[in-house]
């Protein structure tokens, strides 16, 4: 057995411990390749220590540079700041993955197999927002400033560019709007175009358009698109377009990948409604272990654990009810195991 690879796992909150202890285990079935360093965040970190990111936290991920983390609770409005923003600064997680993949057939739109890489640290998400007074009304003007860098796009572009190399992508999309904000997403088109024509021609053809006509090309024909490179705020708004193209947020995972760390998640939250009830999908978690193992080039692992999981799904038949099934995680589970340990 090769040398096992420490990794952080972060159950989390609502149904966190749940659907992390079905990824476990099926990663157990497949030869228990990490070695598990257990640590708490979001409201578990609250309770047991009164920070959302606790410093042993920090500490074993800043160890193992590698993190398997289920949902953590933010609360709307007031309290404390959501501890997956505060892991993306501090590990400088600069790119989110989001593959979108048809696992189940006979969905509104077929064999989907895109990848969304949005820039995680950037843009209009950088927080600098403020109000103008006029006369009584403290809240008459609203500002938000965007900051995009060349350094940051670069980075960005750069990995993005290499993933669809490395993965034998065909297409890659700069998603922008530079014809209005011609700066701040000029910047990026610009750094893109300028780092395809240095290093990438001819591994990939490269495309460029424009936000709102993507997000409408996207619903019309998605197949059209391989890989999408994007700002921040244009990023989160399409992956989860692209989430709902294959069956939705349960079915989706993603990875935060920066310089200091690469963490693993589902791309839905803590779903404290049915937290508890056993009933959870692990799904999409399951995805999020798959782009681990691939990350730590255990190919063959992920492709048998992709493998395991579309065979529960549809030749079991073993749904959760999100899916329209009637099992539960514990079904789920033992039939996942049931069709790792023949494989
Ligand atoms: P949510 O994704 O938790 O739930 C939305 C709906 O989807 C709910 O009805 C829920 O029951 C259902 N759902 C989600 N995942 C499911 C699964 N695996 N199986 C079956 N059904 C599932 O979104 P929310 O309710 O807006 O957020 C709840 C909490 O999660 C909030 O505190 C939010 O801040 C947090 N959150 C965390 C992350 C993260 O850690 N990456 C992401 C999103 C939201």
């Amino acid at each position: 057995m090769p040398q096992k690879i420490p990794a952080t796992l972060i159950a989390g909150d609502g149904i966190g411990p749940e659907i992390v202890a079905t990824t476990v285990a099926a990663l157990d079935a497949l030869g228990a390749p990490f070695e598990w360093d257990p640590q708490i965040a979001g409201l578990g970190g609250v309770q047991a220590t009164g920070d959302p990111l606790p410093a042993a936290t920090i500490a074993s991920i800043r160890r193992t540079r590698l993190a398997l983390k289920g949902p953590l609770e933010t609360p709307s409005g007031g309290g404390y700041r959501s501890s997956n923003v505060r892991l993306r600064e501090e590990f400088k997680l600069y790119a989110n993955l989001r593959p979108a993949r048809t696992i189940i057939p006979g969905d509104r739109f077929e064999n989907i197999d895109l990848v969304v890489v949005r820039e995680n640290l950037e843009g209009l998400y950088i927080g600098h927002e403020h109000y103008i007074q006029i006369d009584d009304d403290p809240h008459a003007v609203a500002m938000a400033t965007g900051v995009n860098t060349r350094q940051g796009s670069r980075r960005l572009l750069e990995f993005a560019f290499e993933h669809a190399a490395a993965t034998g992508r065909k297409r890659v999309a700069i998603v922008h709007k530079a014809n209005i904000m011609k700066a701040l997403t000029g910047i990026f088109l610009e750094t893109g175009l300028e780092l395809y024509e240095r290093k990438y021609k001819g591994r990939f053809a490269l495309e460029t358009v424009i936000i709102d006509a993507c997000a409408m090309k996207l619903v019309l024909n998605p197949w059209q698109f391989d890989v999408l490179v994007t700002t921040n705020l244009f990023g989160d708004i399409l992956s989860d377009l692209v989430a709902g193209l294959v069956g939705g947020l349960g079915m989706t995972p993603g990875a935060n990948i920066g310089a200091d760390a690469a963490i693993f998640e589902a791309v839905h939250g803590s779903a404290p409604d049915i937290a508890g009830k056993g009933i959870a999908n692990p799904t999409a978690l399951l995805l999020a272990a798959a782009m681990m193992l691939e990350h730590c080039r255990l190919h063959e692992l992920a492709a048998r654990l992709r493998k395991g999981l579309s065979e529960t799904l549809n030749v079991d038949g073993v749904r959760t009810g999100d899916l329209g099934g009637k099992s539960t995680t514990a079904d789920f589970t033992r039939a996942l195991l049931a069709r790792l340990a023949k494989a």
